[in-house]
């Protein structure tokens, strides 16, 4: 690639027309003046592999993964770090000059700082963790909950092994229980996260019963689709502190921008405006 060339960037998925990460990462460009571009890639499965082997010849320099492509990229990156194994996923590719892909996931960091930006006096030390879901978000929020130093997570999904899976991977700070009981756990959360696509808009509702929320929990979404969510809404009444779902999308992309465009932008009023637009 010559040193002119303009650097491009994208996200793939199937569908991904839905994709706030355009405008975000245009927006980024825009006010740091910088040359690029980020545009949304929708490839069918059975191209997945041609796609991203031809990217680095066009001009890409990396690239966003989304649902349903996060954990099939993994088999076509040369290193995938220590966190997306992990993990088990990859939210970001980067292409290297050299002609190595690389697989990284910053969901998890994406999470962990949305939660301390949103909720700056929330800390690893002030107690339980309740996860609620046991997918791929999941896998990356428990990553980075146990990273900062949470000592006891509560983890609750429909589909029980999921969560068993969970705690096999990372280890005795997960407690398993049974989703049922999920909302008699509620009040011995500092700290409570949806990681399920329950709330978003055309899923269904999350019917866990609430009542059992303290004053003064943090409680996060990953749902950013409405913004603010049941779950968000009955916390916020319960005198709960909450935190929507959105900046997690931001901040995942702060460390994916850097590297691909040289600086390291800030999630600040203007990039969540950008992103909402
Ligand atoms: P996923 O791997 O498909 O997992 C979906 C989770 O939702 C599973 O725990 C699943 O439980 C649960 N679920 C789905 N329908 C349910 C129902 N009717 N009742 C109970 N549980 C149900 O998806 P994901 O990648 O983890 O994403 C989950 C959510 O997080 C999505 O809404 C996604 O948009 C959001 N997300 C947000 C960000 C962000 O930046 N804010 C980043 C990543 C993901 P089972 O295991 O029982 O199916």
């Amino acid at each position: 690639m010559t040193e002119d060339r303009i650097p491009l960037a994208g996200v793939i998925g199937s569908p991904v027309a839905h994709s706030r990460s355009p405008k975000l990462h245009t927006y980024w460009l825009s006010v740091h003046g910088l040359r690029g571009h980020f545009i949304p890639i929708d490839v069918a499965s059975d191209d997945l592999e041609t796609v991203i082997r031809t990217m680095p010849a066009m001009g890409f320099v990396g690239c966003n993964v989304t649902i349903p492509y996060k954990e099939k990229v993994m088999s076509l990156a040369d290193q995938i770090t220590d966190r997306a194994i992990l993990i088990g996923a990859a939210n970001t590719l980067i292409f290297r000059r050299d002609g190595t892909i690389m697989a990284d996931n910053t969901d998890g960091y994406g999470f962990i700082e949305n939660l301390r930006q949103g909720a700056p006096n929330w800390s690893a030390s002030d107690g339980k963790a309740v996860v609620l879901g046991a997918g791929g978000a999941a896998r990356a929020v428990v990553a980075a909950l146990a990273d900062a130093g949470v000592s006891e997570i509560l983890l609750t999904n429909r589909t029980r092994v999921r969560a068993e899976k969970i705690k096999e991977d990372f280890g005795m700070r997960i407690q398993v229980i049974d989703w049922v009981q999920a909302g008699n756990v509620l009040e011995e959360a500092a700290l409570v996260v949806n990681t399920t696509s329950l709330g978003m808009t055309g899923k269904p509702e999350m019917r866990i019963p609430l009542d059992g929320l303290q004053k003064g929990t943090v409680v996060t979404d990953l749902v950013y689709e409405p913004l603010q969510t049941r779950l968000l809404r009955e916390a916020e009444e319960a005198g709960c502190v909450t935190v929507d779902g959105l900046g997690m999308l931001l901040h995942q992309a702060v460390p994916c921008f850097e590297r691909w465009f040289g600086l390291r932008p800030e999630v600040d009023a203007g990039t969540r405006a950008a992103a909402l637009r």
